[in-house]
């Protein structure tokens, strides 16, 4: 059975750790009572601990699958441990006495806006927040804490004359094998079948809190106010009349891109039972070359609609992921089959790589360039590729001719077919480098969104609830 699915991909070699994303999600969906604490987009720094704290130390936090004798199981269901998170675990929200700023008393002192805390209404002292360890702060603790330092001594790069950052902007991951859906007990939680897009029935759920461990991205928050629990909807009403989700539009580094692709179904849990090392790449062996004439015929006898079915074709998600594998998923070792992807970030300027500060042309110096950067392979495939260094450097080594190919052209004044050599080596052709550029440099066209125009469903027609069925 061929879906489609809307897939994300994000350029961490571009992210400039601005927030405009989270700020704005948090503004549409999560700016209400019950939700204060909850950012269903946010963006952390790395090294760091993130949001919530040490979401990735699943020792801690039990989330995803296991195999276990060959056999996906939810970690959560193998070791029993049932402990949701507490509010310390992400922190106390706050807001700000403004009114002493808008309206303060006459006085000798500067008006102040205290911290106020959003629940007790009460003034408090600010301890933690979403982004406590932004941009490095308290790296020298928080850094030596991030659970991505498997096989590598951090101390060697928690110095001032090695630390390195980037940042990590983060959302549900509308995974096709979702681990929050598999944990409901009253499934609540479902996969849409027209998109792939992981929602939750609020009339269905029961606020058990299975998803919230199950998720090893922490990416479900439960609401205090209406004791059920949500997470980010990829926005899928904006989708629906054809527009990016809020994070995405709102992106100030344009660096966020959206479509969709076409995956086999049949072919999903023997993709998530992989061996570690393969997982990427049995990921990828499942969304599916949407000019296939085979693919094509079978995804609309499978009622994936034509526009669909053109929009895979231009889709940047497509592109990045798989034919180019420039893009890689989080943590793929949780066996959720992420769709949210990672272009991993180049580390800093490219003319510090080579000898003598300058940058050797020659592609044989390329995989030595990359070895040397300044952030470390396998911290790079500890997040993105479950420790499979090859991938990060398959990745990093097209971006890098990318750059080299139209260094070429506009520095050294070669012809695109003289230039072309660098991008061969790395199995890329001219047309390839041109999308990549208008896509990566330029930010244009980042997102192909098609729409389904299905008649509005009447509310007696609606999957019914469990008090009522
Ligand atoms: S990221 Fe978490 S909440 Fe989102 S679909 Fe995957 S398992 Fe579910
Ligand atoms: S808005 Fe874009 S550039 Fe800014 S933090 Fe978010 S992803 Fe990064």
């Amino acid at each position: 059975m061929i879906r489609a699915q809307f897939a994300m991909v994000i350029n961490l070699d571009k992210c400039l750790g601005c927030h405009a994303c989270a700020i704005n999600g948090k503004k549409v969906w999560t700016n209400r009572e019950g939700q204060e604490y909850a950012w269903w987009a946010n963006v952390e720094t790395r090294p760091g601990v993130g949001y919530p704290k040490l979401w990735e130390d699943q020792e801690r936090y039990g989330g995803g699958w296991v195999l276990v004798n060959g056999k996906l199981r939810l970690r959560l269901e193998v070791e029993k441990k049932f402990k949701p998170l507490e509010m310390r675990d992400y922190y106390t929200p706050y807001t700000y006495d403004y009114k002493a700023l808008f309206a303060p008393e006459v006085g000798e002192e500067q008006p102040v806006a205290n911290p106020i805390n959003m629940y007790t209404k009460k003034p408090m002292e600010i301890k933690w927040s979403p982004n406590w360890d932004d941009d490095l702060g308290g790296a020298n603790i928080y850094g030596k804490a991030d659970p991505n330092w498997k096989n590598i001594q951090a101390s060697i790069y928690m110095t001032l004359r090695n630390i390195f950052m980037f940042y990590l902007p983060r959302l549900c991951n509308h995974c096709l094998n979702p681990a929050c859906v598999a944990a409901c007990p009253t499934k609540a939680i479902y996969k849409r079948k027209e998109d792939g897009i992981v929602l939750i029935d609020q009339t269905r759920c029961k606020g058990y809190r299975y998803c919230e461990i199950a998720c090893p991205y922490k990416k479900i928050f439960f609401n205090w106010k209406t004791g059920k629990s949500e997470k980010c909807i990829f926005c899928y009403p904006r989708l629906e009349v054809g527009l990016p989700p809020i994070c995405v539009e709102t992106c100030v580094g344009r660096i966020r891109y959206v479509g969709v692709v076409l995956y086999d179904e049949d072919k999903v849990l023997e993709a998530a039972s992989a061996p570690e090392d393969k997982l990427v790449a049995a990921h990828r062996s499942i969304i599916l070359d949407p000019f296939d004439p085979k693919v094509i015929k079978q995804a609309k006898a499978d009622g994936v609609p034509d526009n669909f079915i053109k929009a895979a074709q231009e889709s940047p998600a497509y592109y990045m992921f798989k034919k180019w594998e420039i893009a890689l998923p989080l943590h793929p070792e949780y066996r959720t089959l992420p769709m949210v992807f990672y272009i991993p970030p180049l580390s800093p300027v490219i003319a510090s790589m080579g000898p003598n500060g300058t940058y050797d042309a020659k592609y044989e110096s390329i995989i030595p360039s990359i070895d040397e950067m300044r952030i470390p392979l396998q911290y790079l495939a500890n997040m993105f590729a479950a420790g499979n260094v090859d991938e990060v450097k398959k990745a990093l080594k097209r971006l890098v001719a990318i750059r080299e190919f139209f260094r070429r052209i506009n520095v050294e004044g070669m012809s695109k077919m003289a230039a072309a050599s660098v991008l061969q080596e790395v199995g890329l052709s001219i047309e390839d480098a041109d999308l990549i550029y208008k896509w990566l440099a330029l930010g244009k066209d980042r997102w192909v969104i098609p729409t389904r125009n299905r008649p509005p469903r009447l509310a007696s027609q609606r999957i019914p609830s469990i008090q009522s069925s």
